[in-house]
């Protein structure tokens, strides 16, 4: 028998909590993981209309909570790091056993045959996996938009998006569904919707975390994030997902460090103040948005009275951040996506004489527009006519953008940036404009562009009630000063 019936009130609001509070909620018995998990399917049956989840392992994850539940009960010392933390997946990581289509017709029906290590990672410290969420076809996008299950909405106003690819597992974490979630992040698709959404978006340095089960989009750029209520839930997952795996040659063994407890002195208790740089003529830009630059601005101000130093600093490439991120990772996604043909996996034609007409017909009818434009913007941009033209350019770009970054960041700790030129907008605003969709990514893709890690920050809300995020990028593998800055932020 439970310690508690299902129907009891939770005595905890796991609203904006972390896990220190929900184990601690455990060890003292106010609560179980079996309440936990029914508190988080009621939630989920509550927010049906903001189209977040596209499976829900309901079964499953309540007999995971009662197994869980005896394990405490029989052994306390042998719990996991992650005990009683519930946490959904967005639709691009591989569980086995279980469906994940990349939020694309063409891999309707397709079951995972292993899980993603960093899957593999979680449930090993006793994770409980609650879904898998929608998210942008292939994660490409910004909005939520071209999955093939329509727009997730934003809960803090469900007229608007929750940003892109990973809107739903921002939204999953808003909404209350669930404590954490998995997303990915090739140029912002995780501190975008975390900025839409009012949540902690975490990007690792690249090869930081194994993509080892994560469906590819652009190789050189994805690597898995965690969305969260908090500084110190991104640190653990983090902690826990990190390090080095046989299974991808670019994943780096350096020795994961701890990020529990951590500490950042504030510098009016006697620590060393950061270093920060911002892009002062990126901040005066025309294009951003008023309310955000507003808060920028104010959240500088506090920084420098709370004692760090934040400068302006020329960041002479941003102008070619966004034209040489779409060359290389439409090119990369071209390579990738050339896998789903119509035999391999998931949806084939019903309607093909030849085998040339079943990788067309399965092709044309399983991917979505985006996916298309990008496939062939991609395809163009190699063919032997135009590769030195776009492709061997967008690389030098990307070198110069590298050296710039690294540069910068050997004399600051951070760079500080918006991690949006904009707040949410309207679903359908953009759906017809793709490039206007691509330029709002202008700040988030230089830490994929040069493989550093990234965190979005939330700092409150605009005059509409729509959230505000701000963004600290580091140097490679700088995970735990930028994790321990973030948690004295709060
Ligand atoms: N919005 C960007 C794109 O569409 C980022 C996507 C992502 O990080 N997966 O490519």
């Amino acid at each position: 028998m439970p310690r508690h019936s299902y129907k009891k009130e939770l005595s905890i609001n796991l609203k904006h909590t972390s896990h220190s509070q929900v184990l601690q909620a455990i060890k003292t018995d106010q609560t179980t993981c079996e309440q936990i998990v029914n508190h988080y399917l009621t939630k989920i049956e509550e927010s049906r209309h903001l189209n977040i989840y596209i499976e829900v392992f309901e079964e499953e994850a309540k007999k995971r909570a009662i197994e869980l539940d005896q394990k405490l009960q029989n052994d306390p010392d042998s719990i996991g790091k992650l005990f009683g933390v519930v946490i959904s997946i967005k639709d691009v990581i591989c569980y086995e056993d279980h469906k994940v289509t990349a939020g694309s017709k063409i891999l309707n029906g397709f079951t995972s045959l292993f899980s993603a290590t960093a899957v593999e990672r979680l449930l090993a410290e006793d994770a409980i996996i609650i879904g898998r969420v929608n998210c942008d076809e292939f994660a490409m996008g910004s909005t939520n938009e071209t999955s093939c299950y329509g727009p997730t909405r934003n809960a803090a106003d469900p007229s608007k998006v929750p940003g892109g690819s990973s809107g739903a597992s921002a939204v999953s974490v808003q909404a209350g569904t669930c404590l954490v979630s998995l997303g990915s992040d090739t140029g912002g698709s995780v501190r975008q919707p975390a900025a839409f959404c009012g949540m902690v978006g975490m990007k690792p340095t690249y090869g930081r975390i194994s993509r080892y089960g994560l469906l590819a989009y652009a190789s050189s750029f994805d690597q898995i994030g965690i969305l969260s209520n908090s500084v110190e839930d991104a640190a653990l997952m983090l902690e826990v997902m990190a390090g080095a795996d046989d299974f991808d040659a670019t994943c780096s063994d350096r020795p994961v460090e701890s990020n529990a407890n951590t500490t950042f002195v504030s510098p009016l208790a006697g620590g060393r103040g950061a270093k920060i740089a911002y892009y002062d003529s990126a901040l005066n830009h025309p294009g951003m948005d008023e309310g955000i630059k507003k808060s920028t601005f104010n959240f500088i101000e506090k920084l420098k009275d709370r004692g760090h130093t934040v400068e302006p600093v020329e960041f002479e490439h941003l102008d070619y951040i966004i034209p040489a991120y779409y060359v290389l990772t439409t090119a990369e996604a071209s390579s990738n996506l050339s896998r789903y043909d119509g035999i391999r996996f998931g949806h084939r034609t019903a309607e093909a004489d030849n085998i040339h007409e079943v990788y067309k017909k399965s092709r044309t009818e399983g991917f979505g527009a985006e996916v298309k434009r990008r496939i062939m913007l991609g395809t163009f941009v190699l063919s032997a006519g135009f590769y030195d033209a776009y492709y061997t350019k967008a690389q030098q770009v990307r070198r110069l953008i590298q050296d710039r970054t690294r540069e910068i960041l050997q004399e600051y700790d951070f760079i500080l940036a918006p991690t949006s030129p904009t707040p949410a907008w309207d679903i359908g605003k953009m759906r017809d404009d793709p490039v206007a969709m691509y330029l709002a990514d202008i700040f988030t893709v230089q830490a994929n562009m040069a493989g550093i890690p990234a965190i979005s920050l939330p700092i409150g809300n605009n005059v509409d009630g729509l959230p505000i995020g701000i963004q600290f990028m580091a140097d490679k593998f700088e995970e735990k000063k930028l994790l321990e800055f973030a948690a004295m932020l709060k």
